[in-house]
């Protein structure tokens, strides 16, 4: 926990937005777009992916009234460094994901069923990313940044790119499956290290730590990972003059495709 609290110390969000002063409140170009969706729809590769990255976001859109669905993709069989029964772990998995939207408010639970740490490349996963979202008609698409440096999870970096590109094309009827009958919704990438909005969770931070807590599965016996939530939400809250916050990259769709020019500035 130690050498982890420093290494995210050495990589601040001062230091991603290139400055020191904090800004007071919730901040973000994109946030009025985020707050105001009245359907907000969330890839998630494993169960509790969401909770982790856009858990406090979903908690206050819910006191909004906003529609919340979760798309969990993989089965979470794999969610053990034992030697488990992965098809009873699938079925504690599915218990602990549906007690974690609850806690949230979450409206919508869906599972597309791969095998944990087998979900297929983008161009394979797309079709039912496309059906998903035209079915859901959601006005903001959540998922995991795919772009984070390093990141060598490739079921958290085949759902990004393949939510990527399902955004992208959504409104291309000859392009996957399902009917276009919603406009093409704004994407929001979580759990990112180049935010361009920031969320004050402050209100929410209990449920937000509570939903992660109902994936009790995940949990080990020492507090490694709600800690590492809470200076994680720490650092940005103190960007934004709050106790906890929750950095998103959010996206335009000019901005997915054949950008050329400077991006993610704060201004
Ligand atoms: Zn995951």
């Amino acid at each position: 926990m130690k050498a982890y609290a420093g290494a995210v110390k050495l990589r601040s969000p001062e230091q991603n937005f290139g400055e020191t002063t904090a800004i007071a409140g919730d901040y973000g170009p994109m946030l009025a777009r985020m707050n105001a969706a009245a359907r907000i729809l969330c890839f998630s590769p494993h169960p509790d992916d969401t909770e982790f990255s856009a858990g406090g976001f979903l908690a206050k859109a819910a006191a909004r009234g906003s529609y919340i669905g979760i798309t969990v993709v993989s089965d979470g069989r794999k969610g053990s460094v034992e030697e488990v029964d992965e098809d009873r772990l699938v079925e504690t998995r599915k218990r602990e994901q549906d007690r974690a939207a609850k806690i949230l408010g979450v409206n919508k639970l869906t599972w597309l069923g791969f095998r944990d740490s087998e979900i297929p490349e983008p161009r394979i996963l797309r079709p039912r990313i496309m059906e998903s979202i035209r079915s859901f008609k959601p006005d903001l698409v959540i998922t995991l940044d795919p772009n984070l440096p390093y990141e060598a999870h490739l079921d958290h970096v085949y759902v990004g790119r393949a939510v990527m590109e399902s955004v992208l094309l959504h409104s291309h009827p000859g392009i996957g499956p399902g009917t276009v009958t919603s406009k093409r919704p704004t994407l929001a990438l979580a759990a990112t290290s180049r935010p361009n909005v920031i969320v004050n969770i402050d209100t929410v931070f209990p449920k937000k730590i509570q939903s992660i807590q109902a994936h009790e599965s995940q949990m080990d016996s020492s507090s490694y990972l709600l800690d590492t939530v809470r200076e994680i939400s720490a650092l940005y809250g103190k960007r934004i003059g709050c106790r906890y916050a929750e950095p998103f990259i959010a996206l335009t769709a000019e901005e997915m495709h054949m950008n050329i020019f400077p991006q993610f500035q704060p201004e």
